[in-house]
C-alpha cells in the first residue's frame, strides 16, 4: 500500500506503520527516525536539524525535501510506503505532489488518526524510546513498560524519555501541530484521500485499515 498516515503527535502513526508494515511489507518511513538517526551519527543532516528537534519545532521544509527525494526512490519502496510524520506542512504536501508525479506514484490513501486530545496528552507524557537509533522501539511507561531494569526488550538498549519529550516541548509541538500540520487534511480532502479514523486501539485501527483496503474504502 502506498499510504500518508497523518495525526497529532502520539496519534500512533508510528506503532500503526510498524504493523501495517509487518501485513504487506510496506516500507515504514518516519522522518523522525531518519533524523534522529543523523543526529547520533553526528551527520551533516542532524547538525543542522538537532536544535529545532530539540525545542519540537519544524525541520525547515528544503532539508525535509532532500531527504524525502532520495528515500523514496529506494527500491523497498516500490512494494508500498507508509509516510509517517511527513508531510508535515502544505508546502511539504505539494512538493510531494510534484515529486509523486514526476516519478508516476498513485497515492491510495492519506490517513487521518483522530484521537482527543486528553489521550494524546497521556500518550505523550508517558512514552519512552529505545535509545539504540537502528531500534529505536517505543514503550509506554503504563501500557507497555520495557524491562524493570529500564532496557529495550528488542536490543536491550537503555529506553529513554527523548529531549522533545518534557512537558514544554510537547505542548510546543501540538501548537505547531495544530498551526502547520492540522491543515493538510483539507488539503488531501480536497484532493479526495483522506480517510478519517478515530483511533484509540492501534490494533482496532489496523484492522479497519486493512478491511477498507481490501474493499476499495
Ligand atoms: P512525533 O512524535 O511528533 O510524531 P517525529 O518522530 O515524527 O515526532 O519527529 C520528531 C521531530 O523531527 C519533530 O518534532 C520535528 O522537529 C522533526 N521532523 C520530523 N518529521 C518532520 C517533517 N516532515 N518536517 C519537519 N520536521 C520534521
Ligand atoms: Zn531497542
Amino acid at each position: 500500500m502506498k499510504v500518508i498516515l497523518l495525526g497529532a503527535p502520539g496519534a500512533g502513526k508510528g506503532t500503526i506503520a510498524k504493523l501495517l508494515s509487518d501485513y504487506d511489507g510496506s516500507v515504514q518511513i518516519s522522518t523522525g527516525d531518519i533524523l534522529r538517526k543523523s543526529v547520533k551519527e553526528g551527520a551533516d543532516l542532524g547538525k543542522k536539524a538537532k536544535a529545532y528537534m530539540d525545542s519540537g519545532d519544524l525541520v525547515p521544509d528544503s532539508l525535509i525535501m532532500d531527504i524525502m527525494e532520495n528515500r523514496i526512490q529506494e527500491p523497498d519502496c516500490e512494494r508500498g510506503f507508509l509516510l509517517d510524520g511527513f508531510p508535515r506542512t502544505v508546502p511539504q504536501a505539494e512538493a510531494l505532489k510534484k515529486l509523486l508525479e514526476k516519478l508516476g506514484i498513485t497515492l491510495d490513501y492519506a490517513i487521518n488518526l483522530e484521537v482527543p486530545r486528553e489521550v494524546i496528552l497521556d500518550r505523550l507524557t508517558t512514552r519512552r524510546t529505545c535509545s539504540n537509533s537502528e531500534c529505536q522501539a517505543i514503550y509506554n511507561i503504563k501500557s507497555d513498560p520495557p524491562t524493570d531494569d529500564g532496557k529495550c526488550k528488542k536490543c536491550d538498549s537503555p529506553v529513554i524519555q527523548r529531549d522533545d519529550e518534557t512537558e514544554e516541548a510537547i505542548l510546543n509541538r501540538l501548537e505547531i501541530y495544530n498551526e502547520k500540520t492540522f491543515p493538510l487534511i483539507g488539503f488531501y480532502e480536497k484532493e479526495g484521500l483522506l480517510k478519517n479514523i478515530l483511533s484509540l486501539n492501534s490494533k482496532e485501527t489496523v484492522e479497519e485499515i486493512k478491511k477498507n483496503l481490501q474493499t476499495g474504502m
